[in-house]
């Protein structure tokens, strides 16, 4: 039976793998265009440790928008979550991820959701230390909590970001003249810029997933690391926000918690349904996905094309 997963895994990717056509590597931060656009890599965890994986499962990427999801848990953690709330709303916008325009429009401009730029550069301002130093490491300690394993940061990528971050450095500072943020811009953007640039591969997003699954319970450490509470509101948010604005059409399609970054990963938290022995991974699971060229949203194309053929064949739609 697990030989049968890996082989439909392994001819999904081959089959998705040309949907990358249709997309591009992210270009507006230099380093990420040198990607090779072709790959396809899914890793797939379930809640015994069982492990199936196809394609380029291994290559190492960036996070980027994927730690706004790590950022809020840890924030949350740290403050509580009504503390977190104040500063940022759970609300969807249907703009795209790095959009400034609701920031005055409704004054006094509190970013709509952690996930767009806006709400996760307030996050990063709230994390945990006095300095950026500290605030990081509270981060890569949570990661590596649920990974095993520990981090770096992709030099290359996170110094070709910080040099382009115009819109980036933008937000911040306007988040400072309404308020929002719980320590200075520079020091905020460089906690942000650095958790974009922190490198994983598919497997060590699917153990993130698969935490997220469990509402914070790492069920192959046997322990909680943080509250089914913060676990559920970031897997609201995931669903609400995580493809940005393509969320819609990932919750119809898709239908799993997933939040995807703009150098191709993809990572997803498929809740237990109760129908164990059923389909596969029917006590949940964590899904990574790498496929570096994303479409206009910024969502990895070829990823979601295999993730929705996954979705349907194992029957994951939370609906
Ligand atoms: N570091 C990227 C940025 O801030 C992350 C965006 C993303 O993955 N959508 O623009």
């Amino acid at each position: 039976k697990q030989s049968q997963i890996q082989d439909d895994l392994e001819s999904w990717v081959d089959r998705y793998r040309e949907d990358a056509s249709k997309g591009k590597c992210a270009a507006y931060i230099p380093a990420l265009a040198k990607a090779n656009p072709e790959q396809l890599g899914i890793c797939v965890i379930g809640q015994d440790g069982s492990k199936a994986v196809a394609g380029n499962w291994e290559t190492a990427f960036t996070l980027q928008s994927i730690s706004k999801v790590i950022s809020f848990i840890a924030a949350c953690i740290h403050h509580g979550i009504s503390y977190v709330l104040q500063r940022v709303d759970v609300e969807p916008t249907g703009d795209a991820f790095d959009s400034m325009i609701r920031l005055e429009l409704h004054k006094p401009g509190r970013p709509f959701n952690p996930m767009i730029n806006a709400g996760a550069i307030t996050v990063s301002s709230l994390l945990e230390g006095d300095s950026t130093e500290d605030k990081f490491d509270s981060l890569t300690s949570l990661i590596e909590s649920m990974t095993g394993r520990q981090h770096q940061i992709n030099e290359e990528v996170y110094k070709s970001e910080w040099k382009t971050a115009h819109r980036n450095r933008a937000l911040a500072h306007y988040l400072t003249a309404t308020g929002f943020l719980g320590c200075p811009a520079e020091e905020a953007l460089e906690v942000y810029i650095r958790q974009c640039s922190i490198e994983v591969t598919t497997e060590d997003i699917a153990m993130i997933g698969l935490v997220l699954a469990h509402d914070g319970y790492h069920p192959l450490r046997q322990q909680q690391l943080f509250s089914k509470e913060i676990a559920r509101l970031t897997k609201a948010l995931m669903v609400t926000c995580g493809m940005y604005n393509a969320s819609g059409n990932f919750a119809a399609f898709v239908g799993v918690p997933a939040k995807s970054g703009v150098s191709g990963g993809i990572m997803a938290a498929v809740p237990p349904r109760g129908r164990k022995g059923e389909t596969p991974f029917g006590d949940g699971c964590g899904i990574g996905v790498y496929g570096p060229a994303i479409d206009q949203y910024g969502n990895s194309v070829a990823g979601t094309a295999l993730l929705g053929q996954i979705a349907g064949a194992w029957d994951l739609s939370i609906y």
